[in-house]
C-alpha cells in the first residue's frame, strides 16, 4: 500500500510539471490588472488559466515566451508570433501574439454579430501575464524554482489594492488606423522590461519585491486599459 500512494505521490507531482497548471500570475492578480483597467467582466480575467486545466499545450503556449535566445522583443517578432496561436507544438510559447490573435478574434467574433466576450476574456489574460517577467525569460532551473512564488508575490492582498496598481499607471496611446502596429510595439516594450527584471532577478537570485510587482501589474494594466478603449463599442 505504502508503494502504491508513493506511486501516485510521485504521479501527481510529476503531472503538476508537466501540465504547469499553476505557472501564471495567480487568479486574484489577473483579476486585480482587468479590475484596474476597467474591464467590466473583469472576473472572466482567470479564465484562460481554467482553460489550461483542460485544453493542456492548446492553450498553455499562449501563455508565456521562454526566449531562449535572450533577444530584444521587437515589434515585428510580436506579430511573427500570431500564427502560432493555439499551435501545441511551439516549444518557446508566443504569449505576444496571443494577445494580438485574441483581439483579432474578438473582432472577428463581434463583426459576425456573435457573442465575442470570452476572446477579449483570452486578451485580458495574456495581457496580465506579459508583465510577469518569469513569463518572459527561458524555462531554466531558476525560473522552475522561483516560478510559483512570483506567481503568487501579491496574490493575497491584491483585490483590497487595485488603486495601488492605478496609481503606478501611465497612459498608453494606440491609434485607430495604426491599431496593431502600436499594440505590437508597446507589447514588446513590456516584453523586454519584464525580461530585463527577470535577469536582474536571475543574477541577484531574488524573487520580485511587492513594489516591483506591482509596478508590472500597471504596466500590464495600462496597456488593457489602452486596447479596451479601442476595441470595445
Ligand atoms: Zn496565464
Amino acid at each position: 500500500m505504502m508503494s502504491r500512494h508513493c506511486t501516485a505521490a510521485i504521479l501527481v507531482s510529476c503531472l503538476a510539471l508537466t501540465t504547469g497548471s499553476a505557472l501564471a500570475w495567480h487568479d486574484e492578480t489577473h483579476l486585480a490588472v482587468a479590475k484596474a483597467a476597467g474591464y467590466q467582466k473583469w472576473y472572466n480575467a482567470a479564465g484562460a488559466d481554467i482553460a489550461k486545466e483542460k485544453a493542456g499545450s492548446v492553450e498553455r503556449k499562449n501563455h508565456y515566451c521562454n526566449n531562449n535566445r535572450g533577444v530584444e522583443v521587437t515589434a515585428a517578432m510580436v506579430l511573427e508570433q500570431v500564427p502560432r496561436y493555439n499551435d501545441p507544438k511551439d516549444d518557446e510559447g508566443h504569449l505576444y501574439g496571443a494577445i494580438v490573435a485574441a483581439i483579432r478574434a474578438y473582432e472577428q467574433r463581434a463583426l459576425e454579430g456573435k457573442y465575442a466576450e470570452y476572446h477579449l476574456a483570452y486578451a485580458v489574460h495574456y495581457l496580465g501575464d506579459l508583465s510577469q517577467p518569469l513569463h518572459n525569460t527561458p524555462f531554466d532551473e531558476f525560473n522552475r524554482t522561483r516560478h510559483e512564488k512570483n506567481d503568487g508575490v501579491v496574490d493575497r492582498a491584491v483585490l483590497q489594492n487595485v488603486s495601488r496598481i492605478q496609481r503606478l499607471m501611465r497612459p498608453v496611446v494606440l491609434g485607430r488606423e495604426s491599431f496593431e502596429q502600436d499594440l505590437a510595439r508597446e507589447i514588446a516594450w513590456i516584453a523586454n522590461d519584464a525580461r530585463k527584471l527577470g535577469e536582474r532577478m536571475r543574477k541577484e537570485n531574488r524573487d520580485m519585491t511587492p513594489d516591483e510587482a506591482y509596478g508590472q501589474l500597471a504596466r500590464s494594466a495600462a496597456l488593457l486599459e489602452a486596447v479596451l478603449d479601442r476595441v470595445q463599442p
